[in-house]
């Protein structure tokens, strides 16, 4: 038999992080899965095909309203109010309607014809995109007459979303959380058409062993790996065993930390925001002073991300005898890093809990962006695996308290693993192919079935 082949259009806008590292880890695991068979054109739809300003620079706009939480707090939540929603949608049907139709119907890169499927992993790539196809899969006839082309959304919030995540038009609507799941249905998406898994990662993340604890973290899942392959190969994987994750100890050797350290990792999100300076200084200052007192040597690592005065500030600084630091920029083996922790400080970032949780770190977190982040800070204290603190000292004073009790910490780092979704990447993409292959089978058939109908009335 020919296997299978399809096209996917993953829709999004690189407003964060997330959303474009959702879309690089659906892509690599269809890769891993389906070597060959699935093309997938992952498309910045506003920033390419917006008609003009502000529309078309959503990107650097969200990147100085990150800065300024209380400018995004006010666009988040006007946006997510009744008028606002109405307000958006009349907006994106009349500038962006033509534009994002020239994008859907003749995407970019190698693919010159539509895609076989859609998927948004962006929470304003609901409703345009699904008129659109409505539009274009009746030939122009009514809108009415529907959409055939499958369309799904993949929710790459974790605790909170806006509503316009919520498509009640959509065939399926996988979310991470039971919150989101809530979230889903209350904005009139049907059960049958929510599907939650977890959220989607990066590779380095799928299949973590759980270094920390020396326990596997995927217990839940059995051995995950095999059983996801072999569901795929009548039994047999086709891809070489994963990796299992080195021992914690050396993965500490390798990235050229201090083996068996106490290790606290500090880090500011993707561009370094949310006061790492402070917190660093902070906490740099407390575990000298808890190893003078104890006698115990304590380590902290500072991922900076973007934030380069951040780096050369913490890295000229003397931090004393009893605690050893090491400062990084943007590091592109975050997997390495948190499995070499104990605890993380960090942002309330989706992807950078979701990622934490799976390394079973307990989180400690340190600011959050007011709207979708809120409730991240929510499903991390729920799920007994962190805190919230935006004061340094706090926060500082806080881990301390943690390393002193290995009894908490444990508990913690079970909590955290049990929260973990090591599988939803994989558990997406799965999922996702068998529309995507479920379509193209119906479509052959229907072409069959025409095909048998001419060759009757001709005869
Ligand atoms: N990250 C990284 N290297 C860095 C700093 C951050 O790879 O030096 C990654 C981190 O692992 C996470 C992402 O950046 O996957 C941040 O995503 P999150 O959803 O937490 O926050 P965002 O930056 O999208 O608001």
């Amino acid at each position: 038999f020919a296997k299978e082949t399809g096209t996917i259009q993953i829709l999004m806008s690189d407003t964060g992080g997330g959303h474009r590292a959702s879309a690089n880890a659906l892509r690599d695991a269809f890769d891993e899965l389906y070597p060959g068979q699935i093309e997938v054109d992952i498309v910045d739809i506003f920033t390419e095909y917006g008609p003009f300003w502000p529309i078309n620079a959503f990107v650097p706009i969200y990147k100085i309203m990150a800065t300024y939480p209380i400018l995004w707090q006010i666009t988040y939540e006007s946006g997510a109010t009744p008028l606002g929603l109405w307000f958006n949608e009349l907006m994106l049907e009349i500038f962006c309607f033509e534009p994002f139709k020239e994008c859907m119907v003749r995407p970019s890169g190698s693919t010159e014809k539509r895609a076989d499927m859609v998927v948004s992993v962006h929470p304003l790539t609901q409703d345009i995109p699904l008129k659109i196809l409505n539009d274009v899969d009746s030939n122009g006839k009514s809108r009415k007459e529907g959409r055939t082309t499958p369309f799904a959304t993949v929710v790459t919030d974790l605790g909170g979303a806006h509503p316009t995540w919520f498509n009640p038009g959509v065939d399926k609507c996988f979310v991470p959380s039971d919150a989101l799941n809530k979230a889903a249905r209350d904005r009139g998406v049907q059960s049958e058409q929510i599907v939650q898994y977890g959220l989607p990662i990066r590779k380095g993340f799928w299949a973590d062993r759980g270094t920390n604890t020396g326990k596997s973290t995927n217990a839940q899942n059995g051995n995950f790996f095999e059983d996801l392959f072999a569901g795929l190969t009548g039994g047999k994987s086709n891809t070489e065993t994963p990796k299992v994750s080195s021992p914690k100890s050396s993965l500490q050797t390798k990235l050229g930390l201090k083996e068996n350290l106490p290790t606290v990792l500090i880090v500011g999100g993707g561009d370094g925001m949310g006061g790492i300076i402070k917190q660093a200084n902070a906490m740099g200052e407390k575990l000298a002073q808890k190893g003078a007192e104890d006698g115990n040597t304590y380590q902290m690592v500072v991922v900076c991300g973007k934030n380069e005065q951040a780096q050369n500030d913490l890295s000229s600084k003397e931090w004393g005898e009893n605690v050893s630091v090491v400062v990084n920029g943007f590091v592109n083996n975050m997997d390495e890093w948190m499995r070499s922790s104990d605890v993380i400080v960090t942002k309330a970032g989706p992807g950078s809990i979701a990622e934490a949780s799976i390394c079973g770190l307990p989180c400690m977190l340190s600011s959050y962006l007011p709207g979708q982040e809120f409730g991240n800070i929510a499903f991390v204290e729920e799920n007994g695996f962190g805190k919230y603190s935006g004061d340094p000292q706090k926060i500082a004073d806080e881990v301390s308290t943690w390393l002193s009790s290995p009894d908490m910490l444990s508990t913690m780092q079970a909590a955290a693993l049990e929260a973990a979704r090591p599988s939803a990447t994989v558990e997406i993409a799965k999922d996702l192919a068998a529309m995507l292959f479920e379509h193209k089978k119906s479509l052959t058939q229907n072409a069959e079935t025409s095909e048998e109908k001419k060759e009757l009335v001709s005869q």
